[in-house]
């Protein structure tokens, strides 16, 4: 849509008020709203000011005044507002310079896509993210049941108990067997496909919705694949839609990455191909079906992947869930069909549009942006220095030795030996500044500031259990 377009649309849907949104630094989408009738062609070019310096790893208060300019073409009716409100996805300006400022995680999606042209190695980035979210009741932390470290003890405890007194769990999936059997079992069969109605209501095409293997209401919907910034921005749609569909059915909703201890978390593969004028780059006759420049951009990923940990998995709880025996990959390998490899090459069709790899340690906890941003710039540094993948694993990893496993390296054991990884490997991302070594050094400050010092220095309830009566 052009700005005039935007604007005949919101008349024809009777829009009284128009939302604006932008996706902060950290990964969380915030918005105001003003009211639609000042809304006019000439404030897609001169937007409109907000406080940068209330926003998370942005402005200091001394320059402080930030403008937003919406982009017409992701004009949508928002399905949750009570009064009819149009809304726009923004970018995030200088007032001063008129330039994107460089930290706004749309710009350094842009600036991605323009690097990928640039290099001549593709035109077109496709992302496919398949994020798994916990779908709870809606009675915040005074269920010990259901949150933290009690969950598997009592649920078990309850379910071995048997009779009378406690309610009966016989349609209640079992430990880790959530995927995926047909209700009752699956109770929130109706919820999700609410949440998939609503996607598509706001334009979002989805391919299929389950329940997903964790025995407390895991789930999963898994959206079409689209390039780089269409994708990061129904990204934040789908987490948008997702929470408050829930929250309407008395229900809430996490994208942690592992909320319950002793099940499984909550990742969020990334299926990623190149294409260059209408043909999958991914596809040849190589391993699996791939083509020498996907084994080069495995190569890129698997080599950088240390370092991508700290944007696609970039919470201290994400590495609660990269651990062995949960589906979650744990060591740096690629295989085809093999889930425990942190690069999987799926093999469900041969059709050579369908080729691409699956990179399976990130999690929904990150900045969609940044996060396919930091992936694309890995697979093109792997394809520009023809970064051998090694030779791929096509074995059970979890079952395999630790003798066998001396030389596949792991992923980092904690967002702390994340960020020091990419504060020692970040050559990749700065290539054309798609992320800028000034975004590098304010990410890991305020990731070791606000997260990974506030975990490590306070007391932990398990600590009770262990050391109280020491
Ligand atoms: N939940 C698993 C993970 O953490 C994935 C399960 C699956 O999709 N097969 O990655
Ligand atoms: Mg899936
Ligand atoms: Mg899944
Ligand atoms: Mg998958």
């Amino acid at each position: 849509m052009t700005p005039k377009e935007v604007l005949a649309y919101a008349k024809q849907n009777g829009a009284k008020m128009v939302d604006f949104k932008f996706m902060d630094f950290v990964g969380t989408w915030q918005h105001f709203t003003n009211p639609i009738d000042e809304l006019g062609e000439s404030d897609f070019e001169n937007g409109y000011g907000f406080d940068g310096s209330s926003i998370r790893g942005w402005q200091p208060i001394h320059a402080s005044d930030m403008l937003i300019i919406p982009d017409p073409t992701t004009a949508k009716m928002d399905p949750f507002m009570a009064v009819p409100t149009l809304t726009m996805i923004c970018d995030v300006v200088d007032p001063v310079t008129k330039e994107r400022y460089t930290r706004d995680p749309r710009y350094i999606a842009h600036k991605a896509e323009e690097y990928l042209k640039f290099t001549g190695i593709g035109d077109a980035a496709w992302f496919g993210p398949e994020a798994e979210f916990f779908i709870f009741d809606d009675i915040r932390f005074d269920d010990g049941c259901q949150f933290g470290y009690y969950h598997i003890d009592s649920v078990e405890g309850i379910w071995n108990s048997g009779r009378v007194e406690n309610p009966n769990l016989g349609y209640k999936p079992r430990h880790k067997e959530g995927y995926f059997p047909v209700p009752p079992v699956d109770s929130q069969q109706d919820l999700r496909t609410e949440m998939v109605l609503k996607m598509m209501e706001v334009g979002i095409p989805v391919e299929c919705q389950h329940h997903e293997v964790a025995t407390a209401g895991q789930a999963e919907i898994d959206m079409k694949a689209s390039t780089l910034v269409k994708m990061a921005d129904n990204l934040q749609w789908y987490k948008y839609v997702v929470k408050n569909v829930a929250r309407r059915f008395g229900k809430t909703v996490t994208f942690m990455p592992k909320p319950l201890y002793g099940d499984n978390g909550s990742g969020m593969h990334i299926h990623m191909s190149i294409w260059k004028e209408g043909k999958p780059m991914f596809a040849g006759d190589k391993y699996a079906g791939l083509s020498e420049m996907a084994l080069f951009a495995a190569g890129g990923v698997l080599k950088h992947a240390a370092a991508i940990c700290a944007i696609t998995n970039p919470t201290t709880n994400s590495y609660k869930r990269l651990v062995p025996g949960y589906e979650a990959p744990v060591n740096l390998a690629y295989s085809s069909r093999n889930r425990s490899a942190s690069v999987r090459i799926p093999m469900y069709s041969a059709s050579p549009k369908l080729k691409r790899m699956e990179v399976r340690f990130p999690d929904p906890s990150c900045n969609g942006y940044l996060a396919f941003s930091a992936l694309l710039m890995a697979a093109l540094d792997g394809i520009e220095n023809r970064i051998d993948p090694g030779e791929p694993l096509d074995r059970d990893i979890y079952s395999m030795t630790p003798e066998e496993l001396a030389d596949v390296p792991s992923t980092p054991g904690s967002l702390d030996a994340a960020l020091n990884a990419l504060e020692s490997d970040h050559e990749f991302l700065l290539k054309g500044d798609v992320f800028t070594e000034d975004v590098i050094e304010k990410w890991i400050e305020y990731k070791r500031l606000n997260e990974v010092d506030p975990i490590r220095m306070r007391p932990h309830p398990h600590e009770f259990k262990l050391y109280f009566d020491v």
